[in-house]
């Protein structure tokens, strides 16, 4: 049997770095590693560094030489990573720096000088982490909170304001996903346009090259894997543009998940909703020419305080122009804490329900007018189930996301797997379905 990997930890500096310390470790040790209490038993040493003062980043200096000379692999991490030129031009011989409370980061770089063993038989966690999602997809969460202040909702309140992941990290976590089987990413977070703003579009390593925390390095970075790449909660800011270019080159899926939420100007306003919304019509038109394939899921919020007939009629009329293909919507309720609660006009719960309903059918004919155009094509699905006593396939197309879109739904099923990529020819299309049939292969 192989051995674990050990690590040897010099920890300098306060109490906040010894507690980084102790979740670098906590982390490894869970990944099987186990720990050497001298330079010469251990098979890398991470120096966890202060940069206080002048004598502590001196002291954290010379504890990397040591390291470097008694043990030769050293992983810098700490306050003192923040001074990353300093660090390399005083010992260009450390393999990764990173700064603060980058657990993700130092851990990735311990697996890229030593890969973790993984044991089937003794682990209790999968080299890809513990899912609730079938092996063939997943979620990619890039950052935590939102630094929106939506009136209706008190995510940010709740969870703070953004905290983008280092893009390094991600990465890492998307290969190791993709190796592990799963052929579809959805990219999640409560406001994936505003990736890395936070962090000031911070760079990491990834691979030993410099990746920056930017939306749109990051739809071009996941491009490069073998899966599909989904996106949700993008907001219409001028820099996605970038990303409908890589969805028409066939680098990511042409399927955007944009919370519009409402199309009323004054409606908008008083939900204080992030983006100029007056020239996002202009915006979506634009993209479905850069990427005529784009599908668009949104969700809707009827009956906003305030919201009038007009202001409602404005959004649907929208909802036809803009083409929103896979539309939700919710009927407005107050949530405990919200700013909305404050605001005068509620809606009556009939209005609001015939609202509801009236949106829904005209998303309905939305939906079932793109499905029609799909018929007679082929196109490329992911299977998620096989009802083997119907002899179907339940799949779902590049503009399906799990759970809130329409399926594919394949005949005579016999020898498909959950999981499998197939080519299918669509014969029949209803509201949200598609009807296909495998393709023959060639
Ligand atoms: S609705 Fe979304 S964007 Fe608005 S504050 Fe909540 S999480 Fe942020």
């Amino acid at each position: 049997m192989n051995k674990a990997p050990k690590i040897g930890l010099v920890s300098l500096g306060c109490p906040k770095a010894l507690v980084d310390s102790e979740r670098i470790l906590t982390t490894l040790r869970a990944q099987g590693y186990s720990f050497s209490p001298d330079y010469q038993g251990a098979d890398m040493v991470i120096v966890n560094t202060c940069g206080f003062i002048d004598s502590a980043k001196a002291e954290s200096l010379e504890a990397i030489g040591e390291a470097i000379s008694e043990n030769g692999k050293v992983v810098v991490t700490g306050c003192l990573g923040v001074e990353e030129d300093l660090i390399r031009k005083t010992h260009p011989k450390v393999l990764a720096v990173s700064g603060p409370h980058q657990y993700e980061q130092v851990v990735e770089a311990v697996h890229e000088t030593l890969p973790p063993l993984h044991d089937p038989y003794v682990d209790l966690v999968p080299p890809e982490g513990l899912k609730l999602t079938p092996r063939h997809y997943s979620y990619l969460k890039i950052s935590e909170g939102c630094s929106n202040r939506c009136s209706f909702c008190i995510i940010p309140s709740i969870r703070g304001d953004l905290v983008s992941r280092p893009m390094a990290g991600v990465l890492y976590e998307a290969e190791r996903l993709v190796k592990s089987g799963s052929k579809e990413l959805l990219v999640i977070s409560q406001d994936t346009s505003a990736y890395g703003q936070d962090i000031k579009y911070a760079t990491s390593k990834f691979r030993g090259r410099d990746v920056r925390a930017k939306f749109y390095d990051m739809c071009a970075e996941l491009g490069e894997l073998d899966a599909w790449i989904r996106l949700h909660y993008v907001y219409p800011y001028p820099h996605v543009d970038g990303a409908i270019e890589l969805m028409a080159e066939g680098k990511i899926l042409p399927y955007l998940d944009i919370p519009f939420q409402h199309a009323s100007p004054k409606v908008l306003k008083s939900m204080r909703r992030p983006a100029n919304q007056e020239k996002t019509l202009d915006t979506i038109l634009n993209w479905r020419k850069t990427c005529p394939d784009l599908a668009i899921r949104s969700t809707f919020i009827v009956g906003f305080p305030g919201e009038t007939e007009a202001d409602f009629n404005q959004l649907l009329d929208w909802v036809s122009e803009a083409g929103i293909e896979r539309a939700g919507c919710f009927p407005y309720e107050p949530v405990t804490g919200a700013k909305a609660n404050e605001l005068d006009g509620a809606v009556p719960e009939e209005i609001k329900q015939e609202r509801f309903e009236r949106l829904m059918e005209r998303a309905q004919h939305v939906s079932a007018d793109r499905l029609k155009q799909k018929v007679g094509k082929t196109i490329e699905v992911l299977v998620d189930d096989v009802e083997e006593e119907e002899n179907l396939a339940i799949a779902r197309s590049i503009w399906d996301a799990p759970e809130v879109d329409g399926n594919v739904i394949i005949d005579h099923a016999s020898g498909i797997k959950p999981g499998d990529k197939l080519s299918v020819k669509v014969h029949d299309s209803d509201a949200y379905d598609l009807f296909a049939i495998r393709e023959a292969p060639q």
